[in-house]
């Protein structure tokens, strides 16, 4: 039985909240159905596994873990500002990427703020908005993206932060540069625009565009990039935020002291100079997308156009029990009724085997 007085303590955001759903673990899925093979193409992770130099660096850094990390990310600050060309004051790290939205909500919204972001757009930005008791405003999608028009008419005098997934998940769907430029300009400078690039290097090259340019002209601009999807890092959790140093400084303020573990601060830096494994990455997502929507052509199936490591595909009846077909047969995709698109399902882009023993599975459970 629920303690309905300790219940009513939780603010009414927190009340009303529904937990994010994960993509299913595959030791869960071997424990329920004990099956020998299992793929999970349900998170958008990387199907290398962290990359040798990075795990060498890791096991490396073993010995140090009885002694707290370095709190100011000192090492990891200075790669990523030499990459980026910008002050290390201006980068704020967190616990995947996630946390930087979770601080950014936390430290600028209050009860009376609102905050817009897309419908098919990443299920965290209304669960940081409740969470502070803040009001979203989720924006009728275009073609499954963004509607910047639509949004920039949503804006209030209580708008105070918009999300712009680019690319989007779950959708894949990708908004050209000077669009998103042009929405930022026009954006009042009391609402903060968070520009999460989680997706930002699985962009085909031809339309990739460095956003962190425009940090000299934005200061109401927040870019946040993580490990977790091209670096290969899911698992240890690391994600940055690049801003004005005013507004990492706000943030520095909320954050917890020791937010980032050693193993992740130096795995991250490994990452990030190991180039040949970024590209690997990047080439084998471009042939496992070239594998799996040759694959929906021929199945009679659409797809959305995706420039992440990720295709939703419309299997053009109730996603949940073809989802669960393949559960059956050992492979984890992601159904997204939660994200109002019932008969689509998310597919990451897994190796060329993984990707055809999920081919295989479908084209079973489609012709069943
Ligand atoms: C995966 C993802 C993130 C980041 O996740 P972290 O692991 O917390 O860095 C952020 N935004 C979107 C849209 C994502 O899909």
């Amino acid at each position: 039985m629920q303690n309905k007085t300790i219940y009513q303590l939780a603010g009414s955001g927190i009340q009303q909240l529904v937990p994010y759903q994960p993509g299913k673990p595959v030791i869960e899925l071997q424990r329920e159905l004990g099956l020998e093979k299992i793929i999970k193409l349900a998170s958008n992770e990387n199907p290398l596994g962290p990359g040798p130099k990075t795990v060498a660096a890791i096991q490396s850094a073993l010995p140090e873990l009885a002694r707290y990390p370095d709190g100011s990310g000192f090492e990891l600050k200075r790669a990523l500002s030499a990459k980026h060309t910008l002050e290390t004051e201006q980068i704020t790290l967190g616990n995947g990427s996630n946390e930087i939205l979770e601080l950014l909500a936390r430290t600028f919204l209050i009860p009376e703020s609102e905050v817009i972001f897309s419908q098919h757009s990443f299920a965290v930005y209304p669960l940081v908005t409740q969470a502070v008791g803040a009001k979203g405003k989720s924006v009728p999608a275009l073609n499954y993206g963004h509607d910047l028009d639509a949004m920039l008419v949503a804006v209030t005098a209580n708008t105070r932060m918009v999300f712009i997934a680019n690319p989007n998940n779950p959708t894949g769907t990708y908004i050209q540069h000077n669009e998103v430029e042009a929405f930022i300009k026009a954006l009042p400078e009391q609402v903060l625009c968070v520009l999460d690039e989680a997706y930002y290097e699985f962009i085909d090259a031809n339309e990739q565009f460095d956003s962190v340019t425009w940090l000299d002209s934005f200061p109401n601009l927040i870019i946040t990039r993580t490990f977790s999807k091209a670096y290969g890092l899911a698992g240890l959790r690391m994600g940055y935020g690049l801003s004005s140093t005013l507004i990492a400084d706000l943030l520095n303020r909320v954050r917890q002291p020791f937010n980032n573990n050693t193993l992740a601060l130096v795995a991250a830096e490994a990452a990030l100079a190991d180039h040949e494994y970024l590209q690997k990455s990047q080439q084998l997502n471009c042939q496992g997308m070239k594998q799996l929507t040759d694959a929906f052509t021929s199945l009679g199936l659409s797809w959305i156009p995706s420039s992440g490591n990720f295709v939703s595909v419309d299997v053009k009846r109730e996603g949940l029990p073809i989802y669960e077909a393949l559960l059956s047969k050992g492979v984890i995709v992601r159904p997204i009724a939660n994200y109002e698109m019932p008969n689509h399902l998310r597919i990451s882009i897994g190796l060329r085997e993984e990707n055809q023993f999920f081919i295989d599975a479908l084209t079973a459970v489609i012709n069943d």
